[in-house]
């Protein structure tokens, strides 16, 4: 076990077992028969294996995973992982999450995950290119990708370029496919993607902090002001997910104390910038050494000072027994996928803390990905066609966006974004709009069941419902 600083690596805690029991605590509140809650837990299919690469004279032998939790909606949906140390187990359960996190915003995927066990670090361009095509080959091969099979994205160690490949070699062996583009999400814009796909995870996490403090009524229990303001916050990871949550929390009036990676941590109470401290790590190679503020060599260092709300963007275990005793924040937004473990999160909740959980706060990802799979579906290019085809063409989006999410966008936001429409302005305020109404949907669970303890189990809750109802409604085929 890790000591107070020291943070675990992901296979001391099965993450899968941990999804598992949060979802058996949850689904005792819902009334849904055994049988079809466990059809919902269980992993629908698993693909597990290898292929080899050339690697200097020889080859290598790399192995890598696509699990798809639920096709109770299609197609499926989830990230692909390059990391070292992701197993099977952490595959199932990232893919678990995708199931529920895609019913809490009401993006109608199923769930899905990919891993390739490697340290991208330790390949050239040109090989991680032939890792991911040939990847990418492999799902083709068993019918694991397709724009209404099975869709991925960018996670942990992936991003637009690895996307753009993965289209490319899904193109060649597709020929003249209309709807191809749509079988990834997180491509380059000039590739087909959609303008603020790459902020988005980032984005909907300042969403679901900025929504978790305007409760006047949480932030009285908690002896905190209402609004972002003035909040003191401490981000752990500055990859996709954590610059962008760092900036907007800054954009939007929070105060970045600290900031963790893996080669340290550091802290300045009156404020970071988070522009120049990128800038700093960019010239110095870390994040260590920024001006004025205190920095720490070991990066568990970083969780534990003074703030109000500590957000780890990392990767999962992060917080644990070992440390929660000494986490300052009182509320915790994951913008990782299951950063906190049970027990930590069990001791945060007794004293009184607040959690706003993985599932929730990081949609934001899968919700924008949805906008470019129905931009790539409906073949709509904004900014290249005239006015007015644009014009209908948002309008469309908008109503579809607003059928397809059950929000509402108002008279006012409409015309602005029919009249004006950038792509942008489109994305983000579908975007807005969809974690403010799944925040509150999430916390009227809790409000209403008083033996519902924190926002997790609320929104499993809220996740089960929707999923069962679908099941049911499908019936069972023969
Ligand atoms: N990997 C991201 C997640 O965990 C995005 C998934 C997607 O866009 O499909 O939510």
């Amino acid at each position: 076990m890790a000591t107070k600083t020291q943070l675990p690596t992901s296979h001391e805690i099965n993450f899968w077992d941990d999804v598992c029991n949060y979802f058996d605590h949850a689904a005792a509140y819902t009334k849904h028969p055994k049988d079809v809650l466990e059809m919902i837990k269980k992993c629908n299919s698993i693909y597990s294996f290898q292929f080899p690469i050339r690697k200097g004279d020889g080859f290598e032998l790399i192995s890598a995973w696509r699990v798809e939790h639920s096709h109770h909606k299609l197609p499926t949906k989830g990230g692909i992982r390059y990391s070292e140390m992701v197993y099977e187990d952490e595959v199932k359960a990232l893919a678990a999450l995708m199931t529920y996190k895609c019913a809490i915003v009401n993006v109608p995927f199923g769930g899905a995950k990919g891993g390739v066990k490697i340290n991208p670090k330790n390949y050239t361009v040109r090989e991680l290119e032939n890792i991911t095509r040939r990847y990418t080959s492999e799902l083709i091969k068993k019918n694991f990708i397709g724009p209404g099979i099975d869709v991925p994205a960018p996670d942990y160690g992936t991003g637009e370029r690895e996307m753009s490949w993965i289209v490319d070699t899904y193109q060649a062996f597709n020929p003249g496919q209309i709807d191809s583009n749509g079988c990834v999400t997180g491509k380059p814009l000039a590739q087909h993607g959609i303008a603020g796909r790459r902020e988005a995870t980032g984005r909907g996490v300042f969403y679901a902090a900025r929504e978790c403090v305007n409760v006047a009524e949480d932030m009285k229990k908690l002896k905190m002001s209402t609004g972002l303001q003035g909040k003191r916050v401490i981000v752990q990871g500055l990859g996709n997910v954590g610059y962008y949550t760092a900036k907007f929390i800054q954009d939007g009036g929070g105060i970045i104390v600290g900031l963790c990676e893996y080669e340290g941590a550091i802290y300045d109470s009156n404020g970071l910038d988070v522009d120049d401290v990128v800038r700093h790590r960019k010239e110095t190679g870390s994040i260590l050494g920024y001006k004025k503020a205190k920095s720490f060599k070991n990066s568990g260092e970083g969780l534990i000072q003074d703030c109000d709300i500590f957000i780890p963007a990392a990767l999962e275990n992060q917080v644990t027994e070992a440390n929660i005793k000494d986490i300052k924040a009182k509320i915790i937004v994951e913008g990782a996928n299951g950063p906190t473990t049970p027990e930590a999160a069990e001791y945060f909740l007794k004293q009184g803390g607040i959690i706003v959980p993985d599932m929730y706060a990081n949609a934001g990802g899968v919700t924008v990905s949805y906008f470019e799979w129905l931009k790539n579906l409906s073949h709509v290019a904004f900014g290249r066609i005239n006015k007015r085809f644009e014009e209908n063409a948002a309008r469309d989006m908008v109503d579809l966006i607003e059928r397809m999410t059950g929000n509402s966008i108002s008279s006012e936001q409409r015309h602005i974004i029919v009249k004006g429409a950038s792509e942008l302005e489109l994305v983000n305020s579908g975007l807005e709009e969809t974690m403010v109404k799944a925040y509150h949907e999430i916390r009227d669970v809790q409000m209403n069941n008083k033996t519902i303890k924190d926002l997790r189990t609320a929104a499993f809750v809220l996740a089960i419902d929707k999923v069962a109802v679908s099941y049911t409604n499908l019936g069972i085929f023969p």
